[in-house]
């Protein structure tokens, strides 16, 4: 449809995509969701009218056959949120496995620089723009056994830097979002599926719900087009830090 706007959401199966996608497109933007677990953005599909596409951003060719779909729909894509991401495993740097190391930053940082390079030109043929990368407080703190996910973190903070520095000049605003913890399946996955643990992760505090990031985006998104939103960092009341948090 002409004039339609165009909010593409990595990771969308889950947590904050989940949640993100169903404020944008509340917000008016036709969404197209993608993640591996096609099946899981079925109800994104009913509830709000979504496009929904199956994606591995650790994939050249699942990256390339995505930016491909949205560009034959639609021509263009107004907002790109870089979402999807993981952070496998919380062994001290001795005793991590290699894979764990491996799969994080595929994901985070070379499937978010991947996702981001194959749709800069639908960006580009958008009146104006915005990239969304989800960093994290891992970002800029650090905390025992999260090497990998930090290290990937903290490149998702130089990435969206310099792209700042590379758009400068094209009608593209990029922001980061920062969030401290959030309940959502990270620490189910973080843990090999061990409920117990990832349950452990939260006891005795509120962490932040998906939808408290997602509302951030939507804000940041929402700014008049000349309004660059740089960096939200967003905490639970009760974590001061990554590692200091207060618990009942
Ligand atoms: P989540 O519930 O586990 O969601 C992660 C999403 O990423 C899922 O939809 C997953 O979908 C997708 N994903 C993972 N690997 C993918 C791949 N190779 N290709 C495509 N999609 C992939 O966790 P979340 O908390 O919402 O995490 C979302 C983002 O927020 C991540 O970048 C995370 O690092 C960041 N973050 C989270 C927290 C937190 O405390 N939860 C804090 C700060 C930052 P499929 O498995 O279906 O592909």
């Amino acid at each position: 449809m002409a004039g339609e706007r165009i909010a593409v959401v990595t990771g969308a199966s889950s947590g904050i995509g989940a949640a993100s996608a169903r404020q944008l497109a509340r917000a008016g933007f036709h969404v197209v969701a993608g993640a591996r677990r096609a099946d899981r953005l079925q109800a994104l599909a009913e509830e709000v009218g979504a496009t929904t596409l199956a994606l591995d951003v650790t994939d050249p060719a699942s990256v390339d056959a995505f930016a491909a779909a949205v560009g034959d729909r639609h021509g263009h894509a107004d907002v790109l949120v870089n979402n999807a991401g993981t952070g496998v495993g919380l062994d001290p740097v001795a005793d991590a496995r290699e894979a764990d190391w491996q799969t994080t930053m595929d994901t985070n940082v070379v499937g978010l620089l991947r996702v981001t390079r194959a749709f800069l030109p639908l960006l580009r043929a958008a009146p104006h723009a915005h990239i969304v990368n989800l960093g994290s407080i891992a970002g800029f703190e650090v905390y025992p056994g999260g090497a990998g996910y930090t290290a990937s973190k903290h490149a998702v903070r130089a990435i969206t830097q310099t792209l700042r520095l590379e758009l400068n000049g094209e009608p593209i605003r990029i922001t980061e979002v920062a969030p401290g913890m959030v309940e959502t399946e990270f620490s189910l996955v973080r843990f090999g599926g061990d409920e117990e643990a990832a349950r452990r992760v939260y006891a005795g505090m509120e962490p932040l719900r998906a939808e408290d990031v997602a509302e951030c985006i939507r804000w940041a998104v929402a700014q008049p087009a000349h309004v660059n939103v740089d960096e939200i960092v967003v905490r639970p009341r009760d974590q001061a830090t990554a590692t200091e948090v207060h618990r009942q």
